[in-house]
């Protein structure tokens, strides 16, 4: 089950934390993987580890919010079956704290950066014959965090996005599904709590883990493991669809 032999896999924020993972798990299952990141050293050593273990990887260094790269990009890899659309930056910050600046650095990144990935690779999808694509979108989309503005509405859009997706693209036989996590421990939430919460890192770790009723951040590779299961065949009736992986943060937190 779940084997993903002779599938070709995009993966964006592949170099770092969910998207890493989500790059072994799915090369692990026999699927050849373009690892797509901003940060070229981060990409060509999650490419190499995967090659190393024995799997098929390549690097791409690469900005998402470039569309006429990520269109050049996609057009080369020829034939795409699965896309994993992970990239994306945090920010803290309410609706009156939060520059307009700020707000469309989110947008450009976490909103653009699914639109062009989604733009670029899904006429190759189509030619291809068909396939999945997992958005990675986030709790803070279904439950009110605090000082999450800008994020929020970019997590919101990736829903949304993920529906029309699902919705235009079932004649293709693209099914399109998102997931929500909670957090997760990844460089994301330590470069996050060294920028915003600088000397207090420990504390507010184990503040935020403990906002998980389950005690904890979630691993990256528990995410990629739904990753996988949404990539594969066994998944075949699923689109349209998200799910929350938070350790019980949207149902049990009362
Ligand atoms: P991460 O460890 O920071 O990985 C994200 C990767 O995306 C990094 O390698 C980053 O490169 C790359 N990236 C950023 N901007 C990019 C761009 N413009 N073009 C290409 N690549 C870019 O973060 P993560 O925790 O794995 O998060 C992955 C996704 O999960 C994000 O969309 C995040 O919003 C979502 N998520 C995370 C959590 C959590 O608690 N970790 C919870 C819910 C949702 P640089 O390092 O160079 O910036």
């Amino acid at each position: 089950m779940f084997l993903l032999n002779n599938k070709t896999a995009v993966v964006t924020g592949g170099g770092s934390g969910i998207g890493q993972e989500v790059c072994n798990v799915l090369a692990a299952q026999g699927a050849t993987v373009y690892v797509l990141d901003l940060n070229a050293e981060h990409a060509h050593a999650t490419a190499a580890a995967i090659e190393n273990n024995g799997g098929s990887a390549k690097a791409i260094a690469i900005d998402v919010t470039d569309q006429a790269a990520m269109k050049k990009t996609y057009e080369a890899i020829e034939k795409i079956h699965l896309m994993v659309n992970c990239a994306g930056i945090s920010h803290i910050g309410n609706a009156i704290n939060t520059s307009e600046a700020d707000f469309e650095k989110i947008f450009h990144v976490n909103v653009r950066g699914v639109y062009n990935s989604l733009f670029a690779g899904i006429p190759v999808m189509q030619k291809t014959g068909g396939g999945a694509i997992v958005n990675i979108s986030s709790i803070v989309a279904k439950v009110g965090v605090a000082d999450r503005f800008a994020y929020s509405m970019s997590k919101g859009a990736v829903h949304a996005m993920t529906l029309s997706v699902a919705k235009d693209f079932i004649k293709d036989g693209i099914r399109c599904n998102s997931i929500s996590p909670g957090r997760v421990h990844t460089p994301f939430v330590d470069g996050f709590l060294k920028k915003n919460y600088p000397g207090q890192e420990p504390e507010m770790f184990e503040k935020l883990s403990k906002t998980q009723p389950i005690g904890r951040m979630g691993k990256p590779v528990e995410i990629a493991h739904q990753v996988l299961y949404l990539c594969s065949d066994e998944a075949s009736f699923i689109t349209g669809s998200d799910y929350s992986i938070d350790g019980g943060f949207t149902t049990l937190n009362s």
